[in-house]
This record gives structure tokens, sequence and C-alpha cells, in this order.
């Protein structure tokens, strides 16, 4: 076989980090059920916690079925180290809890998923960190507020819920050049689709929840990065601040849904990319937010640094709030459901939903309308996701009659 760097992602997805001659030939990694490791003496014991000799001895720390996870997620995000958490917060939160202390400052995009951002603004600010927030879509806004202070640049491409894209290769650039971290929520595109470390980013972080695992059936994170800034998040943020170790099981189940990724992704984009064309013509919409769409405001950075559109997209309907409920509430297939990336087609409403923790004021200041729906679409065939659209757009459309 040809070595790593060589195969292409597909092959990678189903390949990389695992030799089956040490597992009893079994085709798929064993799932290692184990809270700790033996030492065969004392020495060992007290080399293995020096780090001088390599070898797993708490699955806190380390454990064998998460390696192979972490060494083929590396090999997709195409650097030389990754690392698992219990969720996608667990992996953001390590990260963050390790490169930041008192009198720093972080700058964040405007737009982040609900929990990030009650993370950041409500958790991080009690703690002396600095937190700034801009439109990072304009790279112009970071030269002005970066300082020596910040240590971290933080933020989502496409955002959820707006889809706003940020110009990740101009960003990191200006981030780099004043000593500060680059880390990037890859969830909406998973590696496939795009690959922030090769365009100068330092950290990606997921949820791995979404379609990296792609069958909606776990809650798990993984992080990616050169090896010197994976073992620091590994042995501060996670084994002592976060504590959010993904467990065995979870692992096998992710290095099982990673096999299919890239014809998962592939079929999501097209589908999604079919679906917005028909919706953006529909008289009752209003607005059709999909990077794969020519209308799409930033459809040219789309095409630069993503191999596709993605199968998450925003709808607002001409009708407002009241006809987004009618709309949501008619739908008989597409399930009503935060989370994205699964084999079904999931709708929700941001605004009462994943970013509640925004206030009214925050969600107008950062472009998530009331009205505004996502829509995560699934696998289903593309006829029956768009008949079930049609359907409840049709019912969305009538007049409201009032009984006397
Ligand atoms: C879901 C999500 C998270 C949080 O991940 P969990 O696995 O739910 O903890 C973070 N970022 C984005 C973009 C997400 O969609």
């Amino acid at each position: 076989m040809k070595s790593t760097n060589e195969l292409s992602f597909a092959t990678r997805a189903i390949h990389v980090g695992y030799d089956d001659s040490e597992a009893k030939g079994a085709l798929n990694p064993p799932v290692y059920m184990s809270s700790t490791f033996t030492f065969q003496n004392t020495n060992e014991g007290g080399a293995r916690f020096s780090g001088k000799s390599k070898g797993h001895f708490y699955s806190r720390i380390s454990n064998p079925t998460l390696e192979v996870l972490e060494k083929r997620f590396a090999a997709l995000e195409e650097t030389e180290a990754g690392l698992c958490f219990a969720s996608g917060m667990g992996a953001i939160t390590s990260v963050l809890w390790t490169f930041l202390s008192a009198g720093d400052e972080i700058i964040t995009d405007d737009t982040l998923y609900g929990c990030t951002f009650a993370f950041i603004h409500h958790g991080l600010s009690r703690f002396g960190i600095k937190v700034t927030s801009i439109d990072m879509s304009d790279p112009k806004q970071l030269k002005a507020a970066i300082s020596d202070n910040t240590k971290i640049v933080y933020f989502e491409s496409p955002a959820n819920p707006n889809m706003k894209l940020v110009d990740i290769a101009a960003i990191a650039k200006i981030a780099k050049a004043n000593n500060a971290l680059t880390v990037v929520d890859n969830t909406y595109c998973t590696p496939y689709l795009q690959q922030p470390l090769n365009l100068g980013a330092d950290i990606v972080v997921h949820s791995a929840t979404k379609f990296l695992s792609g069958h909606g059936d776990l809650i798990a994170g993984l992080a990616a990065g050169r090896e010197e800034l994976m073992t620091r998040v590994r042995l501060e943020g996670l084994k002592d601040m976060t504590g959010a170790v993904m467990d065995p099981l979870t692992a096998h189940q992710l290095l099982r849904g990673l096999k299919t990724l890239s014809i998962r992704m592939d079929r999501h984009c097209s589908t999604a990319l079919e679906l917005a064309k028909l919706l953006e013509t529909h008289p009752l919409i209003a607005k059709v937010s999909y990077p794969g769409l020519t209308s799409f405001a930033q459809n040219d950075l789309a095409n630069s640094q993503m191999r596709g559109g993605g199968g998450v997209m925003t709808i607002e309907l001409s009708g407002g709030f009241g006809q987004a409920t009618r709309f949501m509430d008619a739908l008989q297939m597409i399930k009503r459901a935060v989370s994205l990336g699964d084999a079904d087609s999931l709708i929700q409403h941001p605004a009462s939903m994943t970013h509640s923790a925004y206030t009214e004021k925050e969600r107008a200041a950062h472009g998530i309308s009331e009205s505004l729906l996502r829509l995560s679409v699934g696998l289903e065939d593309v006829r029956d996701i768009w008949n079930d659209l049609h359907q409840a757009l049709q019912i969305a459309g009538q007049p409201i009659i009032c009984a006397a």
C-alpha cells in the first residue's frame, strides 16, 4: 500500500491508523473498553507517566481505539495529530482553556454556534479573558482589532446558522503575523469539503456529532493540528480542565461513519444544491442562503475554499415568523429537530432553539432573523424531500381564515 499521504481522501478514511496484524487480523479495530492499562513493572509505569516511554496508562489521557481514530482524522485534515472528545463543546472548551489565561484576548466572529457563543461570552469572560467580536468576513476588521494580547482568533465557516463565510487564508495570515492561533470550527464542511489547516489555520475543532458520524446516534468531538499543539490540549485542556473524554464505543461508531464520509458528503451537496435552486424560485421564499448558489453573496469564496456547498442551508419565508412556523409544522417527512449532518433531513428554528442563548437584540445584530429556518439536507431521495417542502409551502401559503 502507498504511504498515507499519497492515498486519496476516501481511501484514507477507511485505512489510515490501523494495522490488523496487531489485532489478530480483525478487519475493524478492537474496542478497548478499559479505563486503565497495566505496567510490566514499576519502572515502566514511571516511564509512561513521565512521557519517557510511549504507551497507554489511563483512558482519560489516551486509549488504543481512540488512537486509531485520532490518526485517521489527522490524515483527513492533512496534519500531524488528532484528538477525540466527548462532544463538540468538549473539543472547543478543551482547546480554548489550554491556550487562554486571564489578561489574554480572544477575537471571534460575531456569529457562532449558540453554545460556543455562551461559553465564550458568558463563560470565558468571567475569568478575566477579554472577548472581542467582529465581522470576520471583513479581514480589515481583524487587522484593526488584533493586539499583542490576542492569543486566539476563532470562527466558523460557514457560520451557524446564517451561512456567512470567512476567508480562512486571509484571516490566518493576519493572526500569524500577530502570533495568535487561528482556531476554526470545521463542523459544517468536514475535511472532505474544506481543509482550514492547509489554508494556514492552526487548529480545527469539530462537532463529530454531525456529518462525521452522519447517523444522528452519538455525541462526539474531534480536533486536529500540529503534534505540539495537540499534545498540550491533551495534557492540559482535556486531561485536567474539562475531562471531556470520548468513550471507546463512540470512537468505534465514528470510525464506521468516516468510512462513508466522502460518498455521504457528495450526496448531501448534490441534493442540497438541487433543493436550494428549487426553493430560490418559489414565490413564498424570500431568501435562500446556500454557499453553492451563484446568488450567494460569497459564492466566489465558497468556490475557492470549499469543494462543495455542503448539506446545510437557511431559508426565510416572505410571510415572517407565523408563516415559517406554519411551514415547519406542515412538514411530514422532514423532521423538526436540532442537529445537522444526519441521513435524515432535519429542520429547526434558530431563534427559539439553537440560538436562544443570544438575546433578541444579539440575534438581530448577528444576522439571525426571527423567521430564519435552518434545513439540514439528508440522504433521502431528492424528489421526496422536495415533495415534502413543496406541500408544506402550499399549506403555509394559504390565507388564514379566522373562525367567527
Ligand atoms: C453542534 C455544533 C457544535 C457543538 O457540538 P456538540 O457535539 O453538540 O457538543 C459546535 N459547533 C457547531 C458548528 C455545531 O454545529
